[in-house]
């Protein structure tokens, strides 16, 4: 049986093209912790406040000034002081995998499509997506902009659609096995990624020149 061509790899944002400083825990998880300790309330307290704006935020619920301010309502802080603090705590846990976007952009140029599929709350969004990084992939689907979230596989169908591609042509890239399972049940091929080496080889092996 001839193998079927990959035409388009789809990449995951954390963890993959955004990388953790913290190994135990991710920068969605741990700025929780920084929240709570640098606004001096309790981690519970913390999780109260931001309740189910947060996890709704994540599929498109709001806006991102209705989402800060109703959870700076709780907290009985300022909005603008709340944006800048989750922004910087942010902005500190995390590094961007440069080198892993210089290979996204030479698979374009290869004339792959490339495409972002990444869960994000509105708030995370701008400081993990830069607008002029976004701006170079073919295909871009974020959770909060589409208003559903992996691993609905609603999401990986909406990411082929718009890359015009059968899910045995595209490849999908993510650091989370269940976000990969329910891709890989559509047809899709998936990389499990540990780090940009084995990423590189695994899509060699696909048959991906690069
Ligand atoms: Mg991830």
């Amino acid at each position: 049986m001839k193998k079927k061509k990959i035409k388009a790899i789809i990449f995951d944002v954390n963890g993959v093209l955004a990388m953790d400083k913290d190994k135990k825990s991710s920068v969605h998880e741990s700025v929780h912790e920084s929240m709570a300790k640098v606004l001096d309330v309790h981690l519970d307290t913390w999780f109260d406040a931001i309740d189910t704006t947060y996890a709704k935020s994540i599929e498109g619920k709001g806006t991102k000034e209705g989402v800060i301010k109703r959870i700076a309502d709780n907290l009985d802080v300022r909005t603008e002081k709340l944006q800048k603090l989750l922004v910087k705590h942010y902005r500190r846990g995390f590094r961007r995998n440069w080198h892993l976007y210089k290979i996204a952009w030479k698979l374009k140029r290869r004339g792959y499509k490339i495409a972002i599929l990444s869960d994000q709350w509105h708030v995370s969004k701008d400081v993990f997506i830069r607008e002029k990084d976004e701006r170079k992939f073919d295909v871009s689907v974020i959770s909060c902009d589409v208003g559903m979230r992996k691993p609905n596989p609603k999401i990986y169908r909406l990411t082929l659609k718009k890359l015009k591609v059968k899910p045995s042509e595209a490849v999908f890239i993510d650091n989370r096995d269940w976000n990969t399972k329910p891709a890989k049940k559509l047809g899709i091929k998936t990389i499990l990624f540990e780090n940009n080496n084995q990423c590189l080889k695994e899509l060699r092996k696909m048959g991906v020149r690069i």
